[in-house]
C-alpha cells in the first residue's frame, strides 16, 4: 500500500472502540483530518492531535489519577 498514509498513537482512546492508533495523512497539514485506525471515526484535524501530544504525553485515565493525587496533598 501507498497510499501517502501513517498511523500514529494517540494519548487518548477513540471514543467509539477504544483504540489509540489513528491514520493520517504524512503530509501533515494542521487541517488534514485524523481518523481511528479501527473504525474510521473521525479523531479531529492534525491540530488537535499535535496539541493533545504535546499537553497529554500520558493518558488521560493516568492524568486524571494524577490531577486527584495532587489534590488530595
Ligand atoms: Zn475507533
Amino acid at each position: 500500500m501507498n497510499d501517502l498514509s501513517e498511523e500514529m498513537r494517540m494519548p487518548s482512546p477513540c471514543p467509539e472502540c477504544g483504540s489509540h492508533r489513528v491514520r493520517l495523512s504524512q503530509v501533515h497539514n494542521p487541517e488534514d483530518k485524523v481518523f481511528c485506525s479501527s473504525c474510521n471515526t473521525q479523531r479531529g484535524l492534525y491540530s488537535d492531535l499535535k496539541r493533545e501530544l504535546i499537553e497529554s504525553p500520558k493518558s488521560t485515565k493516568e492524568a486524571l489519577i494524577e490531577e486527584a493525587a495532587n489534590k488530595k496533598s
